[in-house]
C-alpha cells in the first residue's frame, strides 16, 4: 500500500532534497538509487526518456542490432558450409526487429521508473537549469533545492560543423530508421562509426566508411587498430581513408553526396555522422552556480567527482573521461557511498577499465596499449606476447576468420600483465573475466598456472609461450 502511494505521489512544484540528481541516465539513476538506499531524500530530474543514452539510443538498442547482424553473418557465411544446414536465402525484416526492439526498450523504461518509485525517489520531468549552487529550476515543474546536487547530464552527438551537416543523421537517428537503407555513408573512425558501419554492412546495406586518417580506432592498441582496419576492408565495406568531409549536399536524383578532401562520394540514401559526442552542460546555466568546465564544456571534477563548488558533484559522460555506461554507474555508486554512507575515501580508479567494441569481429581491451606501455616503461622493459589463430568454430564454415590476442607484461614486476588486447569472434564475452585478473595485478606466470578450458578461444591467453614473444 505504501509502495503504491509512493508510485502515485504527485511531484511537488517545490521541495528540498538531500540529493538532487540532474539526469536520469546510467550514472544518475545508479547514484540516486544508492543514495536512497542509505535513507537520503532523493529527487531525479530527467528531460527525456528515463534510462538515458544507454537504454534508449546507445548500448541496448545497439547490442540488439549487433546481435541481428551476427545472426545474419552466421546464416550468410557459416551455417551452410560443412555445418550442413541448407535453406534458401534468409530474408530479414528491419521493421519487425525495430518494432520488437522499441517494445523491449519501452519495457525497460517502465522497469527503471518503478525501480526509482520503489526506493521513494521523486522523479521530476523537464529540463533542469541551475538558479544557484543549491537550487535548480525545472521547466514546467518548479524550483527545487538540495544539500547536494549531482550533474549527470550525459552528452549528445557532435555535429559535423560543415555546410549541409543537417542532411546527416547521427546515432540517435540510426535508431529511428524505419527500414534498412540501401546505401549509407558513415563518417567517423571511433566506436560508433565502426559498430554501426559493421551492423549496416552485415545486414545488407551497401556501406561506405569515411575516415580522416589511415586507420580506425587510432586511440586503441595499434594491433587492434591495424587488424580491424584490414577486416573492414575485406568485409565488403568501402573504406575511404585520408578523407576529411567538407560539405554534404543533395544531388539532383535526391541522393546524398559527401564532398571530402579526397574527392566527392555520392549516391547515398543515408549519411551517418559519428565523430564523437559533446556534453549537455551548455543547457544547465552553469554560470548561475559557478561550476567550472574545461575547453570542451566537460565538468571539471577531482578524483572524488567533486566540482569546484562544494555542494555540486558530477559523474559520467559529461565529465569527458571513459564515456561508458559501467563507468558512469561505478562512479555514481561510489560517490553516493562516500556522501551518504561515510565511506570517506571511496572513489573510482580510472585505470584498467575494460572496454569492448562491438565491431565485426568484436574487440576486447584492458590496460595499457603497446604505445602507452612503451612510452611509460621503455620497450626493453616489456615482454609482449602475441598470437593469431583461427578459432575451431571456423573449421566447418566458409568464413575463415582469424583472431588476434596480445599480452603486454612488465618485466620488472614479475611479468605483471599490464595490457590485454584481443580481436575476434566472442572476444567481447571473453574480456570480463580476464579484466579481473589484470585489475588484481596477475602475472604471466599466474596466467600460465591457470588450467586452460578446452576447446575455447580464450584458452590461448593462458597458453602463450616464448614462441609468442614479439
Ligand atoms: P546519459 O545516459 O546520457 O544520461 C544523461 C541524461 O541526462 C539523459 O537522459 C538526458 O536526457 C538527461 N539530461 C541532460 N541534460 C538535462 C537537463 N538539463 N535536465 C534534465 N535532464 C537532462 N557504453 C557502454 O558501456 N557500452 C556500449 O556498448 C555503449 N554503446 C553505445 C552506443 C551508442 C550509440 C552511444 C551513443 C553510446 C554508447 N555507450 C556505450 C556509452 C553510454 O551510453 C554512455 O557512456 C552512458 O549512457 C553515460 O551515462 P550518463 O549517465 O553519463 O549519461
Ligand atoms: P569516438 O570518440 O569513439 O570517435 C570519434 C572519432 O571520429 C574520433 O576519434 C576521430 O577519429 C573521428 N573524428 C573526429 N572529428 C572528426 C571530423 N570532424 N571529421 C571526421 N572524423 C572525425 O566517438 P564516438 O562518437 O564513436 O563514440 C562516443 C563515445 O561513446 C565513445 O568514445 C565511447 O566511449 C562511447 N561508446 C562506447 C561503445 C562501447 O562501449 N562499445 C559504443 C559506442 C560508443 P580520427 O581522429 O582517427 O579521425
Amino acid at each position: 500500500m505504501l509502495k503504491r502511494f509512493i508510485a502515485m505521489a504527485p511531484v511537488p512544484s517545490a521541495a528540498h532534497f538531500d540529493y538532487l540528481v540532474i539526469g536520469g541516465g546510467s550514472g544518475g539513476i545508479a547514484s540516486a538509487k544508492k543514495a536512497a538506499s542509505f535513507g537520503a531524500k532523493v529527487g531525479i530530474i530527467e528531460s527525456g526518456p528515463i534510462g538515458g543514452t544507454c537504454v534508449n539510443v546507445g548500448c541496448v538498442p545497439k547490442k540488439i542490432m549487433f546481435s541481428a547482424a551476427s545472426i545474419k553473418e552466421i546464416l550468410d557465411h557459416d551455417a551452410k558450409a560443412d555445418y550442413g544446414f541448407s535453406f534458401d536465402s534468409p530474408t530479414f525484416s528491419w521493421p519487425t526487429l525495430k518494432q520488437a526492439r522499441d517494445a523491449y526498450i519501452k519495457r525497460l523504461n517502465g522497469i527503471y521508473i518503478s525501480g526509482l518509485d520503489k526506493l521513494g525517489i521523486t522523479t521530476i520531468r523537464g529540463l533542469a537549469k541551475f538558479k544557484s549552487a543549491t537550487e535548480v529550476e525545472v521547466e514546467g515543474a518548479g524550483v527545487y533545492s538540495a544539500e547536494r546536487i549531482l550533474i549527470a547530464c550525459g552528452g549528445r552527438p557532435r555535429m559535423l560543423g560543415i555546410p549541409g551537416q543537417e542532411l546527416a543523421i547521427d546515432s540517435d537517428g540510426f535508431f529511428l530508421l524505419e527500414d534498412l537503407p540501401k546505401t549509407c555513408c558513415v563518417i567517423g573512425a571511433g566506436y560508433i562509426a565502426v559498430e554501426m558501419a559493421g551492423i549496416l554492412n552485415s545486414l545488407g546495406c551497401e556501406t561506405t566508411l569515411v575516415i580522416r586518417k589511415e586507420k580506425v580506432l587510432r586511440s586503441f592498441d595499434e594491433t587492434l587498430s591495424d587488424v580491424l582496419t584490414e577486416k573492414i576492408k575485406s568485409s565488403g565495406i568501402k573504406l575511404v581513408t585520408n578523407a576529411v568531409p567538407q560539405k554534404l549536399y543533395k544531388s539532383e536524383d535526391g541522393s546524398l553526396a559527401v564532398e571530402t578532401t579526397a574527392g566527392t562520394l555520392d549516391g547515398f540514401e543515408i549519411v551517418l555522422n559519428a565523430i564523437g559526442r559533446i556534453p549537455n552542460t551548455d543547457r544547465l546555466a552553469l554560470d548561475k552556480c559557478g561550476v567550472a568546465v574545461d575547453g570542451d564544456n566537460h565538468v571539471i571534477v577531482d578524483e572524488y567527482q567533486n566540482t569546484n563548488i562544494p555542494s555540486i558533484h558530477s559523474i559520467g559522460d559529461c565529465c569527458g573521461k571513459w564515456l561508458l555506461t559501467p563507468v558512469a554507474i561505478a562512479a555514481g555508486r561510489r560517490l553516493s557511498r562516500r556522501l551518504f554512507n561515510k565511506e570517506t575515501d571511496l572513489m573510482l580508479q580510472y585505470h584498467n577499465i575494460p572496454t569492448v567494441v562491438f565491431s565485426h569481429p568484436p574487440i576486447g581491451t584492458v590496460g595499457y596499449t603497446e604505445k602507452e606501455a612503451t612510452d611509460l616503461y621503455g620497450r626493453e622493459n616489456l615482454s609482449i606476447y602475441k598470437t593469431t589463430f583461427t578459432q575451431m568454430y571456423f573449421s566447418m564454415s566458409e568464413r575463415k576468420e582469424k583472431t588476434t590476442m596480445k599480452l603486454i607484461c612488465l618485466k620488472s614486476e614479475n611479468e605483471k600483465v599490464i595490457g590485454l588486447h584481443m580481436i575476434g569472434l566472442n572476444c567481447d564475452e571473453m574480456l570480463q573475466g580476464f579484466s579481473v585478473a589484470v585489475k588484481m595485478g596477475a602475472t604471466k606466470a599466474e596466467f600460465d598456472d591457470t588450467v586452460a578450458i578446452h576447446p575455447t578461444a580464450s584458452e590461448e591467453l593462458v597458453t602463450l609461450t616464448e614462441a609468442n614473444l614479439v
